[in-house]
């Protein structure tokens, strides 16, 4: 039921489809001789196939899954209500998970066993982080010293005038780095930032984290801001146009000597409406036991946020280690419509 490959046209069809699907098999009696799950998940990568196929060989439990873009997704749960038949969100980034929960789509989530394999700043009292990911600076070698660009801070200066590529200031990606810059140095000083990076643009915000990274590489700007899952799949990638691209730019983890390095994540929770609660917990246990874990971090290249499984990729091993922001994920979340709101004033695009 991936669809992420397709036109927008061809897209909405097998939303449609998809949902169609959903609908009739909520209709049915509650008969259906197999425990069954239906997962509506907007992560569209390859190894979550194999990730559920584990889960229902292990436990008999049949995942329906619909996949759809993320604010489709919440804006579909949330018009169905109490007829529901979804049990579990899976999505990426806090400030999605966070739209979900003011919308009260959650049912307060209670499991003995994520509580102790999950780290208490990657869990709400509604939904957890499965695996993370870091923002992080990446520069043109022949362009930019990295002493000069050891901050986010660094890249608002004068100095980085017409080198600073960006993608849009309203993509969850970079409201959640604004509410942490928020969280930690104030909404005055979030702004005055926000106004600096404006004025250092080498161009309007445009594309993806993964364009921002092949313009920095291309030289067309200096210096941007990259999750970190875009550039390990590009250190892995064979194609002569990614290594030339990895070989031509540099990495900055950025804010070790303050605040640390921005982190998001990839999570789900548990629906307040879910027909099939108790298989819902035990797929979101299943989300954290080590097998899962390797997955996350193998598949789509994101650190996993259990301890130890990081070693399924090597690419991320070789990434190194850093100082991640300590902030907890919830309370970053619960910022990044202040931060939207700066990014507004700031003219960030
Ligand atoms: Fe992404």
């Amino acid at each position: 039921m991936s669809y992420s490959a397709h036109s927008p046209s061809r897209r909405l069809g097998l939303v449609a489809a998809c949902l169609a699907a959903l609908g009739t098999l909520a209709a049915q009696p509650a008969a259906a001789q197999q425990p069954v799950l239906n997962l509506y998940s907007a992560r569209h990568y390859q190894t979550d196939e194999a990730l559920y196929a584990n889960f229902t060989k292990a436990t008999g439990i049949k995942i329906n899954r619909l996949d759809g873009k993320e604010d489709e997704l919440v804006e579909r749960i949330h018009n169905e209500g109490t007829a529901s038949p979804a049990d579990i969100l899976i999505t990426v980034d806090a400030a999605r998970l966070e739209v979900a929960d003011n919308l009260g789509l959650f049912a307060p989530l209670q499991s003995k066993l994520l509580d102790e394999r999950i780290p208490a700043g990657l869990r709400t009292p509604t939904w957890v982080a499965f695996s993370t990911r870091a923002r992080v600076i990446v520069y043109n070698k022949s362009a930019v010293k990295p002493a000069q660009v050891q901050t986010y801070a660094d890249l608002a200066k004068p100095a980085m005038k017409g080198q600073v590529c960006m993608r849009s200031g309203s993509h969850p990606y970079n409201l959640s780095l604004g509410a942490a810059v928020i969280a930690h140095e104030g909404e005055a000083q979030a702004e005055a930032w926000a106004r600096g990076l404006v004025a250092n643009f080498a161009r309007g915000p445009k594309g993806g984290d993964t364009d921002q990274i092949k313009a920095v590489a291309a030289g067309e700007c200096g210096v941007t801001i990259s999750n970190t899952y875009y550039l390990a799949r590009m250190m892995r990638s064979t194609k002569p146009d990614d290594q030339q691209a990895m070989s031509a730019v540099g990495i900055v983890w950025p804010n070790q000597a303050s605040w640390g390095t921005h982190v998001n994540v990839s999570g789900a929770g548990v629906l307040k409406n879910a027909p099939n609660k108790a298989n819902a917990v035990r797929f979101m246990e299943y989300l954290a036991s080590n097998e899962a874990q390797a997955y996350f971090a193998d598949g789509n290249n994101e650190w996993p946020v259990v301890k130890g499984s990081v070693a399924a990729n090597p690419t991320l091993v070789a990434m190194g280690t850093f100082r991640p922001d300590a902030l907890p994920i919830g309370d970053l979340a619960k910022t990044t419509v202040a931060a939207q709101k700066v990014f507004d004033r700031a003219g960030w695009k």
